[in-house]
């Protein structure tokens, strides 16, 4: 196995046949999981025709890992996710019980994946709710691990609610009556603006025309507005010769190019990305904005079942399927796997590996383009579907060398 290595400044070092990990996921995770790894292979050896490789080390999660050891995630399966640095992962179920700490969350925090990113870009042939979806083409950093999400909170007849409100009319005059639940959302500069350097490092080396800091710093001014505050301390005291803000930016344009950096309240971005889509590119937010927004912006290209998303920190990365197991489809071999193949194509992009993945976009494109889909899509277009399996195959027949 040549596992991928982390040299001295957190950078990885990717050997031409790196071991990545996968787990499979539950409900439809095999199927889908069976059909993404073909179509990477399948770039990887276009591209690279047998230069470069990737060996997939199958890594136990979710139902699979609990009927074997009796554990959702046994250690084991943390030990080698750390190992492989970078991994492949299916849905995971999320099992109904007081005190299950969902495996997403407990991923996340265990690796510090501090950012959930999620490219949203419309693919021509899939049916949208809006008129221009082809004007859509953002990025979205999500703050991963604070916010209303860190799990701080009471219901309202608890002890911790109770003494937490008397302790506050006590000492802050604030009087909370007795049926209040309580919840905090805690907004760290460090947390902050480690997600925000993220998104502008992205925005530089991709070129792209700006970033939007979105937050509801009107009403939170302490939480919701300092991050955006410490998001432009970010942007003009670390990347001062590639970023200008909007308002210096409408003053006069630059003579180099420079990333835009701008702000927007949270309910106005949600009017703005429909009536101004394509003013918008890469989005940095809190988390529980981020959560809602990305979702929207999503489903206006055309909904989840094609969206790919990462969660990444400054070493490690799990990238995902955005949707659930759909355990109805379970073993059905229906199932869309197209979000699954493009968070491969993002993890292609992030081991530096462009050409193959570049590969697999256009395949992607060029499959939905002919109207070649899975039976969600089929039965809105109203043609022939195909089936996960065969999806899989028609995209890898599309792939070929860039002219
Ligand atoms: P879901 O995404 O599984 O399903 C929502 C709807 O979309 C269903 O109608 C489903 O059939 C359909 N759907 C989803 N993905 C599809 C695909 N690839 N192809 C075709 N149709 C698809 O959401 P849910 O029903 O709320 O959750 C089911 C389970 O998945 C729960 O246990 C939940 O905790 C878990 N979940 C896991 C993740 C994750 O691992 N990242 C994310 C969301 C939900």
């Amino acid at each position: 196995m040549s596992y991928i290595q982390i040299k001295e400044d957190s950078k990885i070092e990717v050997p031409d046949n790196a071991t990545i990990g996968f787990i499979e996921g539950d409900g439809i995770g095999p199927d889908i999981s069976r059909a993404a790894i073909s179509v990477i292979n399948s770039a990887i050896e276009v591209a690279y025709k047998g230069e470069k490789s990737i060996e997939w080390k199958k890594i136990l999660g979710g139902d699979e890992a609990f009927e074997k050891t009796g554990k959702h995630l046994p250690q084991e399966s943390i030990d080698e996710l750390k190992k492989c640095v970078i991994s492949l992962k299916g849905p995971l179920t999320t099992p109904v019980g007081e005190g299950f700490r969902s495996l997403n969350v407990t991923l996340r925090q265990y690796f510090d994946l501090y950012a959930n990113v999620r490219p949203v870009k419309y693919f021509p042939g899939v049916p949208s709710p809006v008129k221009h979806p082809e004007h859509v083409d953002m990025v979205v950093f999500r703050e991963n691990t604070e916010d209303l999400y860190a799990g701080i909170e009471w219901r309202y007849d608890s002890e911790e609610a109770k003494k937490l409100r008397w302790y506050l009319r006590e000492n802050f005059q604030v009087k909370l009556t007795d049926d209040t639940g309580i919840g905090i959302k805690p907004i760290s500069k460090f947390k902050s603006q480690r997600l925000v350097r993220k998104a502008i490092q992205y925005a530089i080396a991709h070129r792209r025309k700006s970033v939007t800091l979105v937050h509801k710093g009107n009403i939170m001014k302490f939480t919701e507005g300092a991050f955006k505050d410490w998001g432009y301390e970010v942007a003009s005291s670390e990347f001062k010769d590639n970023t200008i803000t909007e308002s210096e930016f409408l003053k006069g344009t630059p003579s180099a190019w420079r990333v835009v950096i701008k702000d927007r309240i949270t309910d106005n971005m949600f009017q703005q990305i429909l009536t101004r889509t394509d003013e918008y590119d890469v989005i940095a937010t809190t988390n529980l904005n981020g959560d809602y927004l990305s979702d929207a912006i999503a489903a206006q290209v055309g909904g989840l079942g094609i969206a790919p998303g990462a969660n990444i920190g400054d070493v490690y990365a799990i990238f995902e399927a955005v949707h659930g197991t759909a355990p109805k489809y379970a073993g059905m071999d229906v199932a869309n796997p197209t979000s699954l193949i493009l968070s491969g194509g993002m993890l292609l992009r992030h081991i530096g590996w462009t050409l193959a993945a570049d590969i697999l976009d256009a395949a992607v494109t060029s499959a939905y383009a002919d109207q070649k889909v899975t039976n969600d899509l089929a039965r809105i277009l109203n043609v022939k579907s195909l089936l996960c399996s065969e999806f899989g195959q028609e995209v890898i027949k599309r792939m070929k060398q860039p002219v």
